[in-house]
């Protein structure tokens, strides 16, 4: 097995992310109904039902198949949600470039790029009960792995313990960005809907890698 982001794994990285959204979607507008407006499920089930049915198999590398899902989920989502995963999935395919194949620490930079593109979209930053809570200790958990000699699939598998982690440790906190922070105080003790599909987005990453 290559230890690399193949054009292929990335589209079943997409592709397995989706298939989490619908799986996921009713306990992602359970979670949203409890501290936002619940349609974070809707929301992501219409995103990734439009990124689906727009990977045509015309996206021949891998910027421009995750500049495609960022374009599609920015144009279909109306959430804030959108933008977020939208500027996340176009940052990522930027720096991934044309290229049919990123070695791990190429990927590894590309989702960093995402991850800094998304704190600027959101003007935020760990702590605030938001989807980075998920993401930035996943991204901190891939790079120490790999930069420890692990391979990518491994790496990844870490990432999304991580991740999973990331996402239970926004019960406690209380929200200072988006919605849930019109609720204050009262946003604690309950997950971050946005943390919660994005753990899903890591683990579809490793499973996608590892297959
Ligand atoms: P909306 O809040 O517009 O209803 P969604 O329900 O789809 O959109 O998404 C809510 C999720 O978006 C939250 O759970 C949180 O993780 C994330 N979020 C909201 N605002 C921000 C922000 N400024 N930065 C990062 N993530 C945010
Ligand atoms: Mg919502």
């Amino acid at each position: 097995m290559a230890d690399q982001l193949t054009l292929d794994t990335a589209r079943a990285w997409v592709e397995g992310f989706a298939a989490r959204i619908h799986a996921a979607a009713d306990e992602l507008t359970a979670l949203d109904s409890a501290i936002g407006d619940a349609d974070h499920g809707s929301n992501m089930t219409r995103g990734m039902s439009a990124v689906s049915a727009a990977l045509d198999g015309s996206q021949t590398d891998i910027g421009s198949l995750l500049k495609k899902v960022g374009m599609t989920i920015v144009s279909s989502v109306g959430g804030a949600s959108g933008p977020l995963y939208g500027t996340f999935f176009l940052r990522v395919g930027t720096t991934a470039g044309d290229k049919t194949a990123l070695e791990p620490a190429e990927f590894a930079a590309a989702l960093r790029s995402g991850l800094e593109g998304l704190k600027a979209r959101g003007k935020a930053t760990t702590g605030e009960k938001t989807m980075l809570d998920a993401l930035a200790p996943a991204l901190d958990a891939l790079d120490a792995e790999l930069s420890d000699g692990g391979s990518l699939s491994d790496s990844l598998a870490t990432a999304a313990t991580a991740a999973a982690q990331g996402r239970d440790a926004t019960v406690p906190m209380v929200a200072t960005k988006g919605r849930a922070s019109y609720l204050g105080e009262r946003s604690a003790g309950h997950c971050d809907p946005g943390a919660t599909s994005m753990a899903l987005l890591v683990d579809a990453a490793a499973t996608a890698v590892s297959a």
